[in-house]
């Protein structure tokens, strides 16, 4: 089945619910066992299967369940487990992975909140982090150690959009014993397959381009089967539970993933391109652009681009730029992204940056290309960038 197949059909079973075509939302906690013999059943199953249960509302129930499922089928993975939020999502997988005395390698470039999560509370239960530069590929087993369990990649790289060497990475880190984790949120499991490409722990914050709405959290961790139960067990020791309503609107969400993303992705590379071409542009940081230093891993390994790039501006003075972000009609200033709505906030990779310090002069803006029409948002572009020069 084709991956436009599997997001339409994977997850549903309407003939088990009256033919209603999208699964059911079940606001529940209590989940009734119908025998004694059934309740001793599924407690002893809920210890030794990896099948899905249906349990307990912080423990399994079908709305997340049927998401999962259809998750997992796009990732191409044994199962999926549902979170509340992706950053729940990232820090759940990594203590089901990581123990006091391991060694964890991280790049430089990951998205915020996973670097504090690892400076502040992985180091406070005794694992010991390293960050890497992004571009490192196969040098990677230049830093690996005795105890080094997991390699954590994101690519393209929050803020900064480095492409990263994920075949290259995973070869020497399963050599070395060591897992790959991979934050593959931009090209959604549509554009990037994790697992087909040496990935052990396939996560998404599922909030972006999934939910697409700007109107739920969620995040989606996926592997294989010999990592599985130990996920879920962490999940459940932990109280990660999804809420029934959230979770239902990312598998409809879902259901669309496709068409959306494909505008979502023609749509940033028609801003991209035009950006490029304007004296007030120093550099547009997009993967799919040709001459982008990412570009030929971005050919070799992705197949499609998302709507998300960032774009390097001469510098100005803050003035300037205020008065080019808050008149934009079109384009909202607000974090997260992958929703309808266009996006553009400022960003300051050199604030986080260990290994490979972040030192471009000018103003970084992520831009966010949503479903508007793309020569509407190049006109409020195009404003912006005249009222920038004109409170220079
Ligand atoms: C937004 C984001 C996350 C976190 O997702 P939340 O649902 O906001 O917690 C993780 N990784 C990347 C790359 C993101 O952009």
């Amino acid at each position: 089945m084709k991956d436009d197949t599997t997001i339409v059909v994977a997850g549903r079973a309407p003939h088990d619910n009256l033919g209603v075509v999208t699964p059911p939302v079940s606001h529940t906690s209590t989940i009734l066992r119908p025998s004694y013999a059934r309740l001793k059943e599924l407690n002893q199953l809920r210890e030794t299967t990896d099948q899905p249960l249906v349990l307990y509302g912080r423990a399994g129930h079908p709305t997340a369940l049927a998401f999962e499922e259809a998750m997992a089928a796009l990732e191409g993975g044994f199962r999926a487990m549902a979170y509340p939020s992706g950053l729940a999502a990232i820090t759940s997988a990594l203590f089901t992975f990581l123990e006091a005395g391991d060694h964890i390698l991280i790049s430089d470039a990951v998205y915020g909140p996973c670097r504090r999560f690892a400076d502040d509370v992985l180091s406070k239960f005794g694992v010991e982090v390293t960050y890497y530069d992004p571009l490192i590929g196969a040098g990677i087993g230049e830093l690996m150690r005795e105890r080094t369990r997991i390699v954590y990649t994101e690519a393209p790289a929050s803020q900064t959009f480095e492409m990263q060497d994920i075949p290259a990475i995973a070869e020497v880190a399963h050599r070395r014993g060591a897992l790959v984790a991979m934050d593959n949120t931009w090209a959604t499991p549509l554009y990037f397959k994790p697992l087909e490409h040496g990935v052990d722990i396939s996560i998404l914050a599922a909030t972006k381009y999934i939910v697409g709405h700007s109107d739920a959290m969620m995040g989606v961790v996926t592997t294989r089967r010999e990592h599985f139960m130990a996920l879920q067990e962490t999940a459940r020791r932990l109280g990660q539970s999804v809420g029934p309503d959230d979770v239902y609107l990312a598998q409809r969400g879902l259901r669309t993933l496709s068409v959306r993303l494909r505008r979502h992705g023609e749509t940033g590379l028609k801003l991209a391109e035009w950006l490029r071409g304007r004296p007030e542009v120093k550099q547009v940081l997009h993967p799919a652009l040709p001459d982008d230093p990412g570009h030929a891993l971005w050919r070799r390994d992705f197949t499609g681009a998302a709507g998300l790039f960032a774009v390097l501006l001469q510098p100005t003075s803050e003035t300037a730029l205020a008065a080019m972000l808050d008149g934009m009609e079109l384009f909202g200033m607000g974090y997260s992204w992958g929703g309808y709505e266009s996006l553009m906030v400022p960003g300051h990779p050199q604030r986080f940056r260990t290994v490979r310090p972040y030192r471009e002069e000018g103003q970084l803006l992520r831009i966010h290309a949503g479903l508007e029409d793309a020569d509407d948002l190049i006109a409020d572009l195009k404003a912006g960038l005249a009222r920038r020069q004109a409170a220079g």
